[in-house]
């Protein structure tokens, strides 16, 4: 039976380079605080592994601190903002959960950065409210997310930098989804602080870093040894970092994703009357976010599943959530938000997978339509703009 895994916004498969360096560490003892030669193995695997995480998100390696994954980076980037006097946190309406409830358990306001009908924020709004900044709220901070996990949408990211800077801000850039796809030089981008996650571009779950730049001063969260300059206590977690640099330097050495085989599906759904979320925006190529009116996306993806292909309903990172995705909401898709799926593909996706999906989209689509004649080419002609951008 087919096997079509289209789900690398949830976590991609790991890389052959990544699992090698992964079992190649383990194998080896030594912690990187001992100072035998096991132990200064260890810490020089760690240090390598930095200098090419440090070449994925810019800036010096010793401005890398690795960490358990995306959520905790994101978490350090928000709780050292709070920490050293941010009053006010302005992220955007279609973070990751991760920055989200981070930001609302911070114990500080919270306001919300719009986006439009298209998943992109609202920089006029923001470039107001940082006009109307009370000094009293302290520095402002904003998160801003390089690309969103679930329509996969590019941000303005150097046009919020610019605004950011100029009102003496902290912009901190989620860029989980976009590493290894998009560039994410957090220099080139005027990030204070950047987020990666290793089990998106390749690597193993549970290891990520956070950067920051001169501007951005990190508190430690967690207290203990003095490892990661004092930043982030706890023995370093030395295989996953092996192998997270092997899965970064693998991402950094291939071309970009063009996104054709995604698009030549889109384009066979559209004409089923799918509606393409956030088509009119700039987006990641391996990302394809697809509503079909009054088919339930649970449904869809359990569908999928039994004809063997891989997708998400929204966002899968608290699985089997199946409240309706805020990123959607605040695109203003309304209902139809609850009949939006996820493809997404990356590094070992082919042009067969995508033709797969498509097909197996297709054939379910026509069995619901037969079913319940077809409301999805009913949606569409009574939206006759498409997408709801
Ligand atoms: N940020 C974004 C945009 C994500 O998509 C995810 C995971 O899906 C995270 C953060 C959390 O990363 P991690 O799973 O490494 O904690």
């Amino acid at each position: 039976m087919t096997s079509v895994y289209l789900d690398y916004n949830a976590t991609a498969p790991m890389r052959p380079e990544a699992l090698e360096a992964l079992t190649r560490a383990l194998a080896q003892p030594g912690n990187p605080s001992s100072v035998h030669a096991a132990g200064r193995a260890a810490r020089a695997l760690v240090e390598q592994s930095r200098n090419d995480i440090a070449a994925l998100v810019g800036g010096p390696a010793s401005t890398v601190v690795f960490t358990s994954g995306g959520t905790e980076a994101n978490a350090l980037a928000i709780d050292s903002a709070v920490a050293t006097g941010s009053r006010r946190l302005i992220v955007s309406a279609i973070e990751h959960d991760s920055v989200l409830e981070t930001a609302r358990a911070s114990g500080v306001a919270v306001e919300y950065l719009p986006v439009d009908a298209s998943g992109v924020a609202d920089l006029g709004w923001l470039k107001a409210r940082l006009a109307d900044w009370n000094p009293e709220d302290g520095k402002p901070f904003v998160a801003l997310m390089a690309a969103n996990n679930e329509s996969g949408v590019i941000q303005p990211v150097l046009e919020a930098s610019e605004l950011v800077r100029a009102a003496d801000g902290w912009l901190h850039v989620d860029a989980v989804q976009a590493a290894g796809r998009i560039l994410t030089d957090s220099r080139a981008l005027g990030a204070d602080t950047l987020s990666v996650s290793a089990h998106k571009l390749g690597g193993p779950q549970g290891v990520g870093a956070l950067t920051f730049g001169p501007r951005a001063t990190l508190v430690r969260r967690q207290h203990g040894g003095g490892q990661e300059r004092g930043r982030r206590a706890g023995t370093e977690n030395v295989a996953g970092i092996a192998a997270f640099a092997a899965a970064a330097r693998a991402a950094l050495r291939e071309p970009e994703l063009t996104p054709a085989w995604r698009d030549a599906a889109a384009a066979r759904l559209k004409v089923e009357g799918a509606v393409i979320v956030g088509e009119g925006a700039p987006r990641l190529a391996n990302t394809l976010c697809v509503a079909a009116a009054g088919q339930d996306a649970a449904l869809q993806v359990m569908s999928l599943d039994l004809a063997g292909v891989m997708v998400s309903a929204g966002s899968a990172c608290s699985s089997g959530k199946v409240t309706p995705s805020h990123v959607l909401a605040a695109m203003g898709l309304g209902d139809l938000a609850a009949c939006a799926i996820r493809v997404s593909g990356g590094w070992a996706t082919t042009e067969a997978d995508w033709t797969a999906f498509a097909e197996a989209w297709s054939t379910i689509h026509s069995r619901f339509a037969a079913r319940h004649g077809a409301p999805v080419a009913r949606y569409a002609a009574s939206h006759d703009q498409g997408a709801p951008a």
